[in-house]
């Protein structure tokens, strides 16, 4: 039973996002996982389409839609068997901090751009040595009049090489308290002092351009600070909800591709004189896996309307992203035993999805942390 209610709307949305996807990024996938990187102008023709931040204001240019439509693009956007386009991280991790706590200005400003797919954004908050704890960055911003001072560097930075516009966490080091000391900022591109490092060379999402960002004597308007100063640990806390849940939203639809690519492989394919699929073994394989899917889908759709609902669900959310990303690894790993050596080839979709697995149990908060904070708020 689907606990997603879809309206007509939704399931015309999908179709024709699913025909834009198979006609212009799926034929050229390939080619982006060569480059390590998706061209800009993929980005704008998402835009034109209609197809980013659908929960932006329409006064902003989007059509203020509800979240549903941020489950049907992450989950459409596993058929296309890439990470690189990573338009979850763009539409519903980072604009959704300009959404929330953006000025008007602030909206007016950057807003139409993120909807149209001129601005790529990307957030930074890891920096070298600084990942799981926050509190230890390292990065300072100096408020002075109307000029802001950014020293410091970033690192494992998604979207760092065609990022447009940059929401960066840096300290105030006149405070001592470090949850106390964090801002946010809106850094463009061009900024003074804002500069480019290694694009990473990662063991997958190869296509998704990783990098480190440079902030020396970085200066760019007060005006650019994302709500209240010393609000950014806050402000980040309140948003990683939806974070964790759009990952184990992706971690779930990852995995059902998977099987399903794999299921109809083993029926097509002889071994010993008969089809895969009619092995005992095989069978007794995919039922399992499939079986964690559904599980994995219940908890997950349950927690999508929920989190429609505004409803509080910092330690469900925890939890299923922790669950999720490693059920997408047992998924991928056990595909892989159950194909055998084709599955190891380029060509086979199930090698390109067993590198991109790995990290989703490190990103987005690590699966320890996800059990840290879920013990905490049950009070262990
Ligand atoms: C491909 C990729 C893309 C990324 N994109 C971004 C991005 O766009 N923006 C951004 O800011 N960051 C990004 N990151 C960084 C990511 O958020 C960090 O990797 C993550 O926060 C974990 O930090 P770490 O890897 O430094 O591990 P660490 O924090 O150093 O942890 C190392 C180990 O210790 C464990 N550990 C740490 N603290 C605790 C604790 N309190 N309790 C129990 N165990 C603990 C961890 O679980 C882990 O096993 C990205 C990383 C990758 C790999």
């Amino acid at each position: 039973m689907d606990i997603i209610k879809y309206t007509g709307a939704h399931l015309a949305f999908r179709h024709r996002l699913k025909e834009f996807l198979a006609a212009e990024v799926s034929p050229h996938v390939d080619q982006w996982e060569a480059d390590r990187i998706v061209p800009k102008e993929i980005w704008r023709r998402m835009g034109q389409e209609g197809f980013l931040c659908l929960d932006v204001a329409p006064e902003y240019g989007g059509l203020g839609e509800d979240f549903r439509y941020s489950v049907i693009v992450t989950e459409e956007m596993t058929h296309t068997w890439h990470t690189g386009l990573a338009s979850l991280l763009h539409s519903d991790i980072v604009v959704p901090y300009i959404s929330a706590f953006g000025t008007a200005e602030q909206k007016e400003k950057y807003l139409p751009g993120c909807v149209s797919g001129e601005i790529v954004t990307a957030v930074a908050m890891t920096e070298p040595g600084v990942g799981s704890d926050l509190a230890g960055m390292q990065t300072t911003a100096v408020e002075d009049g109307d000029t802001v001072v950014i020293d410091g560097s970033k690192t494992f930075i998604s979207n760092g090489i065609n990022a447009d516009l940059v929401i960066v966490a840096a300290r105030d080091p006149g405070v001592d308290d470090p949850y106390q000391a964090l801002s946010l900022y809106l850094v463009e591109s061009g900024a003074e002092g804002f500069s480019r490092g290694r694009h990473l060379e990662k063991m997958g999402m190869w296509s998704q351009d990783t990098a480190e960002l440079f902030f020396s004597r970085c200066r760019i308007a007060r005006g650019n600070r994302l709500g209240e100063k010393g609000g950014g640990f806050l402000m980040l806390m309140q948003k990683l909800q939806q974070e964790r849940l759009v990952c184990a939203v992706a971690a779930v639809a990852s995995a059902e591709r998977i099987v399903e690519w794999t299921t109809q492989y083993c029926r097509e394919t002889e071994a010993a004189g008969r089809p895969l699929s009619k092995s005992q073994a095989v069978q007794f394989a995919l039922v399992e896996m499939t079986t964690d899917i559904k599980l994995g889908r219940s908890f997950v759709e349950k927690l999508v309307m929920d989190h429609i609902e505004s409803q509080n669900i910092v330690v469900e959310t925890s939890m299923a992203k922790c669950w999720t990303t490693e059920m997408l690894n047992r998924v991928v790993c056990r595909s892989m035993d159950l194909v055998g050596e084709f599955a190891t080839l380029e060509k086979c979709p199930l090698a390109r999805a067993f590198r991109d697995a790995k990290v989703m149990t490190i990103f987005a908060g690590t699966n320890e942390i996800m059990k840290g904070i879920a013990a905490k708020f049950m009070g262990l």
